[in-house]
């Protein structure tokens, strides 16, 4: 029988960036219903984590139950540029140049993490309907959106909330509707993937290898656990297009790849190479993150090629940026567009940092020197050091402050208290008092 329920949030969608929203909301006392459509555990790609994420794992509990169940990932190992030999960066030098205990990240079998994730949430106390699709979004005559509708056993039912988050990943149930999204064309990637069930480890076996291809694109290797590797090719859609012409095939074009790699096809038996994954990898964002009554997270919010794996970083960090965002709106209506803006802005920053820098990194004909330096100013980094700026930025750690101390409303609050002070000083002065009390209130603020 259908039903109608009412909740403070609902998030469409249980992926990591759903997870990390209802898990937040739900600690924060509000309550909170995850639809997600898949029963998991589901597959997903996408698995290597950055290290910027850590902060966030310990925020919800899971950092050792992480370390119990997947590999770490201490760092990257590089062939890229007009260096001819692979080059590595630490994630550990990134932090303990912030004094931080976090050393390291994560390779995932996403499946099992993202159930993790889920399942945490549950624990949190958000409700969470599996094999539930949303269908529609629920808007009053104002346009606010007030709700959805979904399917379950097949039934139709409807949550009402005060808010809707879409965590829905690529499927972009609210954005695709609400927003206009960019397509970057110059990121319009495929990214074909195979999993070898033994293979020989780089010198630095915990790392993921990331190595240019000399006719174009890149590929990555991810040691899983001691014998399963995750391989993929990501190149250009038309490169694929016109390599696949003439009856020529993904694998024969896979096969290339790895031919014409130097440490790639070192790690692996060619002749092992089992069934092949496709999808598309086109980087795109949306114009806005939020509207009245909703945000987005995730890939339903913006997606970027996976060179640096910032994917699952870049989506729960925006994530715990909502979180914060809509506790203080559902705290203060009020407030709704002041704290959803804040969320918006410092969660596009985290976006364009990151693609302005992939982009200059997808030009392979530079120096290692170079990639580092630009991607410390890029990163806007106190350190001097080019390769603790480089390895800051890629691992997400370089934005760790900027996202955990993120309070939306912090701002305002300095705002309405300096014109309380403005206005006590105006009143001051006209009393004969002058600057001296102004600048008093100041410094009292300040401390
Ligand atoms: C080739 C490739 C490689 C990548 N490699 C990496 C990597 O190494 N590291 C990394 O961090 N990122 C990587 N990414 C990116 C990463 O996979 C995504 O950024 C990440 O999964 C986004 O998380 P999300 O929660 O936003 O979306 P998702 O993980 O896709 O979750 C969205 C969920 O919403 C559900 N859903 C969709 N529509 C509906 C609906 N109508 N109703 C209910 N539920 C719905 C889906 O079933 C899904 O479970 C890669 C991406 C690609 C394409």
């Amino acid at each position: 029988m259908s039903r109608t329920e009412s909740v403070d949030v609902v998030v469409v969608g249980g992926g990591p960036a759903g997870a990390t929203a209802g898990s937040l909301l739900a600690k924060a006392g509000h309550t909170v219903l995850i639809l997600e459509r898949e029963t998991f555990p589901r597959y997903h790609i996408g698995e290597s984590m950055v290290s910027g994420m850590a902060p966030l794992m310990e925020e919800l509990g899971l950092v050792e139950e992480l370390d119990a169940r997947f590999r770490p990932k201490s760092g990257i190992t590089l062939r890229w540029g007009r260096d001819p030999e692979p080059w590595r960066s630490d994630f550990s030098a990134a932090f303990s140049a912030t004094g931080s205990h976090f050393t390291h990240a994560w390779h995932v079998t996403r499946s099992e993490f993202d159930e993790l994730m889920l399942d945490n949430a549950r624990k949190l106390g958000a409700m969470v309907h599996e094999a539930a699709q949303v269908t529609k979004v629920l808007q009053d005559e104002t346009g606010r959106v007030t709700g959805v509708a979904y399917t379950q056993d097949g039934e139709t039912h409807q949550v009402t909330a005060r808010f809707v988050v879409d965590a829905s990943g690529q499927g972009r149930l609210l954005t695709r509707q609400l927003t206009e999204t960019s397509w970057q064309e110059d990121l319009r990637n495929v990214a074909v993937w195979t999993y070898f069930d033994s293979y020989t480890p780089i010198e630095d076996k915990d790392d993921i290898l990331v190595e240019a291809i000399q006719g174009g694109g890149w590929v990555w290797g991810i040691p899983l656990s001691e014998t399963k590797l995750s391989m993929g090719y990501v190149l250009p859609a038309e490169m694929l297009a016109e390599q696949t012409r003439g009856g020529r095939t993904q694998r024969d074009v896979f096969l290339d790849c790895l031919k014409d790699s130097h440490v790639a096809k070192k790690m692996v038996d060619v002749a092992a190479l089992g069934d092949l994954s496709t999808t598309r990898d086109w980087s795109h964002v949306c114009d806005t993150f939020h509207g009245p009554g909703w945000a987005a997270v995730g890939d339903a919010a913006a997606f970027i090629d996976p060179l640096f794996s910032s994917g699952v970083w870049l989506g729960t960090s925006g994530a715990w940026l909502a979180a914060r965002a809509l506790d203080a709106a559902l705290k203060d209506e009020g407030r709704e567009e002041q704290v959803l803006e804040r969320f918006d802005s410092l969660y596009r920053q985290l976006f364009k940092d990151i693609l302005a820098y992939v982009r200059f990194f997808m030009d392979p004909t530079r120096l290692r020197e170079e990639y580092e330096e630009r991607a410390r100013e890029i990163g806007n980094m106190v350190t001097q050091s080019s390769r603790v700026g480089f390895v800051s930025m890629i691992s997400g750690v370089s934005a760790v402050a900027d996202v955990v101390d993120f309070d939306p409303m912090s701002a305002e609050e300095v705002e309405g208290v300096m014109q309380e002070w403005d206005e006590q000083a105006a009143a001051s002065q006209e009393a004969g008092e002058g600057d001296e009390e102004r600048s008093l209130a100041q410094e009292a603020h300040a401390s």
